[in-house]
């Protein structure tokens, strides 16, 4: 599925983020970008060492914030490691945490002057954010971002698995 936002695209799409060929991806780290699972360890076994060699350069990342490194061997030219709130419930600010990662990182991308980016579903494989939740913040997040900055001309989300990419797509029918 594909919407128009101000000057810019939307779009979702099921698939595995590794493969994307675009100018950056976004990674669910964690906050000493250490690696893990899921999405994290994904990525880092695609694009071979020079992505953690660089994360280790920059040492970590706050909850709700995001860094940058190249892509190494992927074909995304950068990968912007954010780091999404583990849920513990909803009472914890995780929703602003998680607004503020998608928030985060679409800044960073425009500051790098990166044109088209692709996310994850944050925090809602190990982390356990209910998916539909989260869906929610993802889209309003993005959705409010390009109305008010036209610098990235492409957004999109790739969904791991039909659940994720069935949640997303209701949720933003929901929206527009
Ligand atoms: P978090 O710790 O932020 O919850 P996870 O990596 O455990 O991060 O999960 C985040 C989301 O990424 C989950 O919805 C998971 O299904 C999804 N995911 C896992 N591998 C990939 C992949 N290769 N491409 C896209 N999404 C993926």
């Amino acid at each position: 599925m594909e919407v128009k936002v101000n000057k810019s695209t939307v779009s979702l799409v099921e698939g595995d983020i590794t493969r994307e060929e675009i100018d950056g991806i976004v990674n669910a780290a964690n906050s000493r970008l250490a690696g893990g699972g899921g999405v994290d360890g994904a990525i880092h076994r695609a694009g071979g060492p020079s992505i953690m060699e660089e994360c280790r350069k920059i040492g970590g990342c706050p909850t709700g914030k995001a860094v940058i490194t190249t892509g190494g061997n992927l074909n995304a030219k950068y990968v912007i490691h954010t780091v999404g709130p583990i849920y513990r419930g909803g009472g914890r600010n995780e929703a602003e945490l998680l607004a503020s990662a998608y928030r985060e990182s679409l800044k960073l991308a425009s500051s790098k002057g990166l044109k088209s980016i692709a996310f994850p579903s944050i925090s809602t494989g190990a982390y356990g954010y209910p998916l539909a939740e989260a869906a929610k913040i993802a889209l309003k997040t993005v959705i409010d971002y390009l109305k008010a900055n036209t610098n990235i001309t492409l957004v999109r989300f790739v969904l791991f698995g039909r659940q994720a990419y069935d949640e997303y797509e209701k949720t933003l029918k929901g929206m527009i």
